[in-house]
């Protein structure tokens, strides 16, 4: 009940409004409150009865009506008179009758008839505040009524033998504990008696006069010296009802009095957990523990409240009772004093009175919430059929009709569980602290791991350091034994080179011996031919002469039978005339005589000649012998040529496999192309080998002597010239000789001789014999300075004969390895004649000249990288850049190879380009950067074309 003063009563529209206040346990905590959700609780009886009112009725006191079924003594007594009540159950009215002729029609918010089962009345009286009291908010459930017409069969009925018959307690029991969660939630009962203003604790019976105190902020009652015994089942909860009603009963003996007079309460404490999500508080969450709790996703709710059932004392009148002495006279006072208080309060509620006595009566106190107050309410009014008891069933009508004109402004109490909160936070706390403090300890461990780690690295760095220092020393000196070496290595290649040259030379000299060995033993075998053919002959003319010798035998023969017959006619004739006969004979004897000594000697001299003959016969064979004997001779030493040249090739290409090897690096640095002693060509029909040759020279040189062999070359004899000069052009070709030439002053000899005769072979054995000269380095400053290029240029102009330009060519590409005299050479006409001497075509003159400009563009080139030389190339003119581009491919292998290398070499140098260019030299370099047979040339064309723009842009 309402206090005074407690704002408008009678409102029908639930406000939400949030309150914070203290709990009854002495803790901190914030409670809420709110109105009943628009919501009804759902109960399908509850819905098609009680809930049927619009939503305003919703917090409105709900009052049922329950008539009792007739008991023997209403028989007994009332046997003469109808019921003083009518039920309209469907229209849920009822109609009260006076008498006869008067009648009330009442209309409540359920009628039950006395048939009605305790089931129902549960369902719809008191299921839906139950329900409520689940959801959180306080409910009282109570029974109004005379003595006798069921209250307590109404509300505390336990159905031990028939289930059927369980009252509103045990059913709303049963209820909360089926609903709620055992793990979260809990049900506590109190059970009290108010009797003469006394509230005794029936579960503690010695506890006789509990005070009610009442929250001054909040208004709650609450009963702290009652027991509060939380349920574990319903069967406890039964246990404890009957020791309740037992304790009631005992009391009641005790006391003498009965307990219709007596009010029972039943406090049920309802609290269930429920997690609320913060954000469901919306705005009007401003409070600084919400703040707190902001932090955590779900809110520890409690939702707590509090189910009233009370079974009130008999409504009836004490005077009706007849005991109204002594101490009956106060009992009747005080009960009521009670149950008057609660009909004033009723009352003044009903009719909006400003002020409600709730203070008047500990029971008006208890129920202070439950009428005009936060509670869902519902009362059931208990009536008997008796037209005895009219007056109390009116009195027992009206107080319901009062009590429904009652509403209520229902409120949901919710507490935030701070302790379960605090438990929650301190947890977090606990696991947060050990978390950090694991942390820590990880970063400790790791800082000291680091510091180690960092020293480590410190040490291994000074290490390294060393190291390095020490390992860069030695690098150094690596790197200048290596410098050393590779001086060493450029030496050892470039004199590789020389010897490769050499070889070259001789190979060229060996084939050209091994082809006049082949036209040796031509002649030879046309030789043997002449002399079988001469054998023959005289063979026929032996035997020819035989034949005379015989045919002459015969003449012999003749004449002597002729003789005989002469002697015979002499015989006969000597009668004629023996004088004469006589003389005749001997005349004839004479003849014979002459004829035979005639014979005698033609045949003497026939024998002669015969013999003669055969000796000369013997001679030819003998010759013929040695003939096949040398023969033999010369084609073992062919063979033995053959095998010196295939030795010699293969040495040649061993030493160019070692050179491609050591790569175009090395290429650039090599001294030069070709080059070598020439050893002069034989006569045609000279049988002399090679090393006979210079066995034959050797010998020579050594009787005769060099000086005097040089005194030769200016003989007044031709042919004393042409072999002195021989002998020192083959003198020439082995290195040893050369000096000693030099120092004697055979190459004075050898210019003066080419600048003074005009004899082709003195020329082209000169030139032979300046160019084996020329493969010295020394003696190549000493030709040049004494003129020799242009001397050679005179010859090599005035000459077609293939030997002699090759003789010449050969010096010249000899010369033209030394970059100190290029510009001489040139000046001297020596590029102009090399390049001149194409015109004779023969393949080994151009072998030569493809050479010699190899040789020329090579040392330039690597003049011009080492800083020695600048500009344009000196073979730009004199011709030899255009013969270089348009030279045929039908040249030998070698002469191409070396035509590309100078072509390549003078592409490298920028100051060419202009040349090359007009020239049309960039076709001839991409092709032979595709094309050519050798690698380094390839990579040298395209070097050449890749590092000059003006190149590039040609091609594009
Ligand atoms: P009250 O508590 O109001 O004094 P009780 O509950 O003690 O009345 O009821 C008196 C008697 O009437 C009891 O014997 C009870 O069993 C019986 N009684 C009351 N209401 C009913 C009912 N609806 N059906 C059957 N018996 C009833
Ligand atoms: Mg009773």
């Amino acid at each position: 009940m309402a206090s005074a003063g407690g704002g408008p009563r009678g409102s029908v529209r639930p406000e939400r409004h949030v309150q914070t206040g203290r709990g009854g346990n002495g803790g901190s905590s914030s409670t809420r409150t709110k109105s009943a959700p628009p919501k009804r609780p759902s109960s399908s009886s509850a819905k098609s009865s009680i809930d049927s009112d619009n939503a305003a009725d919703a917090v409105r006191v709900r009052v049922a009506v329950r008539l009792r079924p007739k008991n023997n003594e209403d028989f007994i007594e009332d046997g003469d008179f109808t019921s003083c009540v009518e039920l309209q159950p469907e229209a849920k009215k009822l109609r009260l009758k006076k008498n006869n002729w008067s009648s009330e029609l009442y209309k409540f918010d359920e009628v039950f008839t006395e048939g009605a089962s305790q089931r129902r009345v549960y369902e719809a009286v008191a299921k839906p505040v139950v329900e409520s009291v689940l959801e959180g908010y306080n409910g009282t459930v109570m029974a109004y009524g005379q003595t006798g017409t069921g209250k307590t069969y109404t509300m505390g009925r336990l159905g031990k033998d028939d289930p059927s018959e369980r009252g509103i307690m045990v059913r709303a029991l049963e209820d909360i504990l089926a609903s709620i969660s055992s793990l979260t939630d809990s049900v506590a009962i109190s059970y009290l008696q108010l009797y003469l203003e006394s509230l005794q604790d029936l579960l503690a019976p010695d506890k006789i006069n509990i005070p009610i105190v009442e929250d001054p902020k909040s208004g709650d009652v609450s009963l702290p010296g009652a027991a509060v015994v939380e349920l574990r089942d319903i069967d406890h909860f039964n246990e404890l009802l009957q020791f309740g009603e037992a304790n009631r009963y005992a009391a009641n003996t005790n006391l003498n009095t009965e307990s219709s007079r007596s009010h029972a309460i039943l406090v049920v404490h309802v609290q269930r957990s429920v997690k609320v999500k913060d954000e469901n508080e919306g705005a009007s969450v401003v409070s600084s523990t919400d703040d707190l709790l902001a932090a955590s996703n779900h809110v520890p709710i409690v939702l707590k409240s509090k189910l009233l059932i009370v079974d009130l004392a008999g409504s009836e009148r004490i005077d009706k009772s007849g005991s109204v002495e002594g101490p009956m006279l106060e009992e009747a006072k005080f009960i009521n004093l009670s149950l008057t208080s609660l009909g004033k309060c009723i009352n003044a509620l009903a009719e909006h009175s400003p002020y409600i006595p709730t203070r008047d009566s500990k029971l008006t106190r208890l129920l202070r919430d439950s009428f005009g107050g936060t509670a869902r309410t519902s009362l059931i009014i208990t009536i008997g059929p008796s037209a005895r008891y009219y007056s109390e069933t009116s009195s027992t009508i009206l107080f319901g009709q009062r009590a429904m004109k009652i509403v209520n402004t229902v409120k949901l109490k919710e507490e935030v569980d701070y302790e379960s909160l605090y438990k929650k936070l301190e947890c977090q706390v606990d696991s947060l602290t050990s978390e950090l403090e694991r942390i820590q300890k990880i970063r400790q461990d790791e800082k000291a791991k680091i510091e180690r780690k960092l020293r480590k690295q410190e040490d291994s760095l000074a290490e390294t350091k060393r190291t390095f220092t020490t390992k860069c020393e030695n690098l150094e000196k690596e790197n200048n034994c290596m410098t050393m070496e590779i001086k060493k290595l450029m030496e050892e290649l470039n004199d590789a080179l020389d010897q490769n040259n050499l070889l070259s030379g001789r190979i060229v000299e060996m084939e050209m011996s091994l082809s006049q060995n082949k036209q040796q033993q031509l002649e030879n075998s046309t030789y043997k031919k002449a002399l079988s053919d001469s054998t023959q002959m005289y063979e026929d003319r032996i035997k020819a002469l035989l034949e005379q010798v015989e045919k002459e035998q015969a003449r012999c023969a003749y004449l002597e039978l002729e003789m005989c017959g002469a002697r015979q006619e002499v015989a006969n004739n000597e009668n004629s005339s023996k004088m004469q006969e006589n003389s005749k004979v001997n005349e004839l004897q004479k003849e014979l005589h002459k004829l035979k000594e005639e014979s005698r000697n033609e045949i003497q001299h026939l024998e002669a000649k015969n013999s003669e003959l055969l000796s000369e016969k013997d001679l030819i064979y003998e010759e013929l012998k040695s003939m096949q004997e040398k023969v033999m001779q010369e084609a073992k030493h062919r063979r033995s040529l053959e095998d010196e040249i295939l030795k010699l090739k293969k040495a040649l290409s061993e030493n160019s496999a070692v050179q491609l090897e050591r790569g175009t690096s090395m290429l650039r640095t090599t001294s030069g192309v070709g080059g070598g002693a020439i050893y002069l060509p034989r006569t045609g029909k000279s049988r002399d080998t090679i090393p006979n040759q210079k066995d034959t020279i050797s010998k020579i040189f050594e009787e005769v002597g060099l000086s005097n062999i040089l005194a030769l070359l200016k003989s007044e004899d031709l042919d004393v010239q042409i072999h002195a000069v021989k002998v020192v052009a083959n003198l020439a070709a082995e290195d040893i000789n050369q000096e000693k030439i030099v120092e004697e002053g055979g190459l004075d000899a050898l210019l003066s001789l080419l600048e003074t005769s005009e004899n082709t072979t003195i020329h082209r054995v000169t030139a032979g014999a300046l160019a084996n000269l020329a493969m010295n380095g020394s003696n190549q400053g000493l030709i040049m300075n004494k003129g020799g290029a242009r001397l050679l240029a005179n010859v090599a102009n005035k000459n077609d004969d293939p030997q002699t330009l090759r003789m010449v060519a050969g010096a010249i590409a000899n010369l033209c390895g030394n970059e100190k005299l290029h510009v001489k050479l040139k000046e001297d006409g020596g590029i102009k004649a090399l390049v001149g001497m194409v015109r004779s075509g023969h393949a080994d003159v151009i072998s030569q000249i493809a050479r010699g400009i190899a040789n020329f563009a090579k040392c330039e080139s690597r003049a011009i990288s080492q800083g020695h030389r600048k500009g344009r190339s000196l073979l730009m003119d004199d011709g030899a850049l255009k013969w270089m581009v348009t030279s045929p491919t039908t040249f030998s292998a070698s002469t191409r190879r070396h035509i590309e290398l100078a072509f390549c070499h003078l592409s490298q140098n920028e100051e060419n380009t202009r040349d090359i260019i007009t020239s049309g030299g960039i076709k001839e370099l991409v092709r032979i950067s595709q094309e050519s047979t050798r690698d380094d040339i390839r990579i040298l064309a395209k070097k050449a074309l890749n590092s000059n723009p003006a190149f590039l842009r040609e091609i594009q």
